[in-house]
């Protein structure tokens, strides 16, 4: 995995962080196009700097990824936890992956009864005992070390585990490649089976992995192909094996999708009979749900290049930094008086970093003091991987759109 340290003494967002993107960012046309009607309407009746989510097209993009694929489907609540999100997305799903006692908690209560898996290194006894003693107990838990699967076993109580693998997969073109502390090799899984043999009141019901993200369809399938063939021949007809998240999402095409029925269908090809496959993606469900809505209260130019400050921040929306990319906007409605950029320029929020910014040197005919723009693909890794408190400007509003 990549680092690069953190900014503003903020958190590294280490499982979301990725190389910068390079190329073109997406046209404003297409994010235009990418914008529902009743999202527009409501956009403009709040007050900024807002979220705006739209329930029915989140409801709409789950029950289309559902009926692609062909096997058990799980929510990443990481990418974002939002209880409103969370239940529009309930009865497309089959649980929800938690990767801390906070999202386990925060699950249970907003979803009674849902299935959860509870990933994640460094869980702490507390997590653990919340996991297995908490109503209901997690339907699985993924364990990431030996040491940890010795503090499961000695709580003695009754639960189905999945071993958490780190391969050495061949993976082009991910965006972030998941290794380092993050499951195990080969030499600790043989110590887990040791301690399993001793522990029968845990149950190993097979394999999971969560290897890179950010990937298309296709080369998604080839590390699914991968990791399936490892752990047949690793573990006699596993009966279980989690491929995890990852699907990418295309920050210079709003309008653009994973490809689920091609990864469905290399899903049913590449599944034998008698297994459990599952999957847990959390930005490619959420992403396209959600925009940030905020307007533009200075236009300048310094050095030459012009610059516009939007209300708000990448303390609201930090997406564009942790990732290194322009988040895509589109112009709502054009301002009164006031300067006025044309030709590239840079968006910026109120914070006093020069890391606070959103989209480079973006070509546009006109941005305006009093325009209000909103981002796209604001739905996942955005408002709840953000530094909400940094400089202490007010919060912004959120809306739910439920045409
Ligand atoms: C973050 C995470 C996911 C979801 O990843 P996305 O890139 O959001 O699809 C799935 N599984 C595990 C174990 C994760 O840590």
């Amino acid at each position: 995995m990549t680092r690069r340290p953190s900014e503003d003494g903020a958190p590294p967002e280490a499982v979301c962080e990725a190389p910068p993107e390079t190329g073109r960012e997406a046209p404003p046309e297409a994010v235009r196009d990418a914008l529902p009607e009743a999202v527009r309407e409501r956009a403009l009746a709040v007050a900024p700097p807002a979220y705006v989510y739209d329930l029915a097209g989140l409801r709409a993009h789950a029950a289309a990824v559902r009926a692609a694929i062909p096997v058990e489907l799980y929510y990443a609540a990481k990418a974002n936890p939002d209880p409103r999100l969370l239940d529009a997305l309930a009865p497309h799903v089959d649980g929800v992956e938690v990767s801390s006692g906070g999202e386990l908690a925060h699950v249970r209560a907003v979803l009674p009864g849902v299935r959860t898996a509870f990933g994640g290194p460094g869980k702490t006894d507390e997590e653990l005992a919340a996991a297995v003693g908490g109503r209901p107990p997690v339907h699985r838990l993924h364990v990431e070390s030996p040491h940890e699967l010795r503090r499961l076993a000695a709580l003695r109580r009754e639960t189905d585990v999945l071993l958490r693998i780190n391969l050495p997969v061949a993976i082009s073109g991910a965006a972030l490649r998941m290794s380092g502390p993050f499951g195990m090799d080969s030499e600790a899984l043989g110590a887990c089976l040791d301690l399993l043999e001793r522990a029968p009141w845990i149950r190993l019901r097979g394999l999971h992995a969560h290897l890179a993200s950010g990937l298309a369809a296709g080369p998604l399938l080839e590390v699914a192909a991968q990791v399936l063939g490892w752990a047949r021949t690793w573990m006699e007809g596993p009966e279980e094996v989690t491929l995890g998240g990852g699907m990418a999402v295309d920050y210079r095409g709003p309008g653009a999708r994973f490809d689920w029925a091609a990864y469905g269908a290399g899903l049913a090809s590449l599944r034998r009979p008698g297994e459990t496959l599952r999957i847990e993606p959390g930005r490619a469900l959420t992403a396209y749900c959600g925009w940030y809505v905020t307007d533009v209260l200075d236009v300048k130019r310094s050095h030459g290049e012009w610059y516009a400050v939007l209300r708000g921040g990448t303390h609201h929306l930090r997406t564009p930094v942790t990732k290194g990319h322009d988040q895509p906007f589109t112009v709502l409605r054009s301002g009164g008086g006031g300067p006025v950029a044309s030709g590239p320029v840079t968006l910026v929020g109120q914070l006093c970093t020069p890391k606070d910014v959103f989209a480079r040197q973006v070509p546009v005919d006109r941005l305006a003091v009093g325009d209000v723009v909103a981002f796209a693909l604001a739905g996942a890794y955005a408002w709840n991987i953000s530094h909400h408190d940094f400089l202490m400007h007010p919060k912004p509003a959120f809306a739910y759109v439920d045409h």
